[in-house]
């Protein structure tokens, strides 16, 4: 595939779903060479994810003159915020209060508010990061009192299945885990769900911004 055949897929799934317009792609990049990379934002694409801070970094360098966004899609480890904080708009995956702390501590004065989403483990799966829906709301409580982070929203990744139905059930209850917060009053704008093999099934379920790497770039190095 290409990113131009993802892009017709995203505008096919979206009207399915009469949500025109709702979808932002996320090219990941994660073992993707900077030409690889390179020529996907040569041909138009401007949100790029990441996974492991110390090979994200010198991409984003080499990068530069594209001013493309970048996301952070990995396991944060604490001794990585600061390089986080600094070079990322968004983090993907926070899923405990310390990171949060420390990203919101070492955010750059010069930049806006650092982007946040809470991963939750949405499964249940032992192996998982991302917190149980059970502890989302004290978690979500302590992102919104930070001052140099914000809460935008909900990210998770499924087991994987085949089955399209199936692909539906942990993103609709990753939904109904937004609009309760939303219920609360967080104001949250950003569901972060989809993958290559299940973006159909994320978008239909209200997907705001989808994760797609191998069916953009191919396989991974
Ligand atoms: C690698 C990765 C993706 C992209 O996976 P593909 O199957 O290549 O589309 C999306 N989200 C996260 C968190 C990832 O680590």
């Amino acid at each position: 595939m290409s990113i131009n055949t993802v892009w017709q897929q995203i505008k096919q799934y979206e009207t399915e779903s009469s949500r025109e317009g709702c979808v932002r792609l996320l090219a990941v990049s994660k073992r993707q060479s900077i030409e690889a990379i390179q020529a996907v934002a040569e041909m138009g694409q401007r949100d790029f994810a990441e996974n492991i801070c110390q090979e994200a970094l010198p991409k984003i360098a080499a990068l530069k003159q594209y001013e493309l966004t970048w996301h952070f899609i990995g396991h944060v480890q604490a001794n990585k915020t600061g390089a986080i904080s600094q070079h990322f708009a968004w983090v993907h995956s926070v899923d405990r209060e310390k990171i949060a702390q420390r990203l919101s501590n070492q955010r750059p004065s010069d930049l806006p508010p650092l982007n946040v989403c809470i991963q939750v483990n949405i499964d249940n799966e032992a192996t998982k990061s991302g917190i149980d829906v059970a502890d989302l709301e004290s978690l979500a409580a302590c992102i919104a009192k930070l001052p140099r982070i914000k809460l935008r929203g909900l990210m998770a990744v499924p087991k994987p299945v085949d089955d399209f139905t199936a692909q539906r059930q942990p993103f609709q209850r990753l939904r109904e885990a937004f609009l309760n917060l939303n219920q609360l009053g967080y104001g949250l704008d950003t569901l972060s769900m989809g993958m290559s093999h299940d973006f159909r099934a994320a978008i239909a379920e209200g997907a705001t911004m989808i994760r797609v790497g191998t069916a953009i770039f191919g396989a991974r190095t």
